[in-house]
């Protein structure tokens, strides 16, 4: 490529990269807590997967006894609540597990959040470069309509769910399994015009999630799914999303694999949407109204980071030191060929694992914060911490943090305070577990 000048944008405090959950998440908390703050997107909206690929539901904010993800998470599931109808109001109130998303809601929701804290919003660009000294970025390069620009910042906060800022520094990053592997992608999709109450009341011969249907066409050769489970949230007596089938060999930091989810996932949602009309009560005039505008991707990179969170310290429920935010979500691992299982671990009812700050921090870099699906984990505990609640959390941890260095000046994220950060979780809302939480409830 010749060299060539380019302007710079901007130069904020802090520049987040990606809108999902934990970008939202880190934006919101470090203009919140004072920072200047830049959030680009590639799409003309927030939310992420939520929004891109119509995943339909949260998943569980509790550890089936009390809420585990608090703060912004909270705040942003709550509020997307009340922009509801009233029955959906009225049915989800008290609910914090597996809410369903409204992804319209949802996007005007975060509008106003950003522009409520001060955070200034940059639509339909892509982080295509860094430009980076001694382990320190100095620049994201951004390509838009405009053109090809710099951004400047004192600290970066990788939530592209890619790594992406940190592939382009060159971290250390891992992707998959041993060989390879990675789980597959699904291309989730929303259906009108259903009939939920005579859906319901057939529902025990089908099952909920359709697991008796889906099996019995399976074996009758008429529904090419590799899993008996669909995942139905109702918006709804009428409208419904779906998290149905898979598609196989997907890397979703691939643009060639994007590609082919894209073709293979709109013609399985086709072949899914027909046998529904065909086989299931309440759904004979399904209105295929939307899917994906990519293919929902579950796992891709992950940093190699400062500490790497493992299913032992899953299972034995450790806490740490610099801990961040608290897990109670299962390992939820689907499988990378069609023919192998699902794997899931649960933990008992009230309890969690920490998560700490140091696994968001990539090995070598120095102002860089990741959060969401790609932070320093082991395969399994990634098939965990990887669902939105917990991105939300992580996010609000990172940008807490880049907004006390900023303040300070320090463009040093392993220099930050950690009880200071902790103390300002707790104030925020967040939950830390009990020792944590104890230590600053009250002002000292
Ligand atoms: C099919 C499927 C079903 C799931 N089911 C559930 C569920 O039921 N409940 C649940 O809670 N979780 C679920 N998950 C997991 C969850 O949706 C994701 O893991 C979570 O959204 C990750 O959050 P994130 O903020 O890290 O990234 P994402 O939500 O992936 O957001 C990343 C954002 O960054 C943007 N971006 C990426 N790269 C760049 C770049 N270089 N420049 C600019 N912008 C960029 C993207 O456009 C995107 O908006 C599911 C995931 C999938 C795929």
């Amino acid at each position: 490529m010749p060299e060539r000048d380019i302007s710079v944008y901007a130069n904020a405090d802090v520049v987040v990269a990606g809108g999902g959950p934990a970008g939202v998440g880190a934006a919101l908390a470090a203009a919140r807590n004072g920072a200047s703050v830049l959030l680009i997107e590639q799409r003309g909206y927030l939310g992420g997967m939520a929004t891109v690929s119509q995943v339909p539901a949260f998943c569980p904010y509790t550890d089936h006894i009390k809420p585990v993800i608090r703060g912004i998470g909270l705040e942003i599931l709550s509020d997307m609540k009340r922009r509801m109808e009233a029955a959906f109001q009225e049915e989800w109130r008290e609910e914090l597990d597996w809410v369903p998303i409204d992804a319209e809601a949802l996007k005007r929701l975060l509008d106003e959040k950003m522009a409520e804290a001060g955070v200034k919003l940059l639509y339909h660009t892509f982080v295509g470069h860094v430009l980076q000294q001694d382990g320190v970025l100095e620049a994201a390069i951004i390509h838009n309509k405009t053109g090809t620009q710099a951004v400047k910042a004192k600290l970066f906060i990788d939530a592209t769910s890619d790594a992406d800022l940190t592939y382009l520094a060159g971290g250390e990053l891992v992707k998959g399994g041993d060989d390879g592997e990675l789980q597959p992608g699904t291309m989730c999709f929303v259906l009108h015009n259903l009939d939920r109450n005579k859906f319901l009341s057939v529902a025990d011969i089908h099952g909920r999630d359709l697991k008796h249907a889906i099996h019995k066409a399976k074996s009758e050769g008429r529904l090419r799914v590799a899993r008996d489970w669909a995942g139905i949230s109702w918006l709804n007596d009428h409208t419904a999303g779906f998290n149905f089938g898979h598609v196989f060999g997907i890397d979703g930091s691939n643009a060639d694999d994007l590609t082919r989810g894209a073709i293979e996932g709109r013609a399985l949602v086709e072949h899914i949407t027909e046998w529904l009309r065909e086989s299931i009560p309440g759904f004979e005039n399904a209105f295929l109204s939307l899917t994906g505008e990519q293919i929902g991707i579950r796992e891709t990179r992950r940093i190699v980071g400062d500490y790497i969170l493992t299913a032992d310290d899953f299972l034995k429920c450790r806490s740490f030191p610099d801990d961040i935010a608290r897990n109670a979500y299962f390992i939820d691992i689907h499988m990378a060929k069609p023919e192998s299982g699902m794997t899931m671990v649960h933990l008992p009812p009230g309890e969690s694992h920490g998560i700490p700050y140091r696994s968001l921090l990539p090995a070598g870099i120095k102002n860089v914060i990741v959060a969401g699906r790609a932070i320093s984990t082991d395969r399994a505990t990634q098939g965990s911490t990887r669902v939105m609640p917990n991105c939300f959390a992580m996010g609000e941890a990172a940008g807490t943090a880049a907004a006390i260095l900023a303040e300070q000046g320090s463009r040093d994220t392993r220099s930050i305070d950690i009880e200071a950060l902790q103390r300002k979780l707790v104030r925020q809302g967040a939950w830390l577990g009990e020792a944590i939480q104890e230590r600053w409830k009250e002002d000292d």
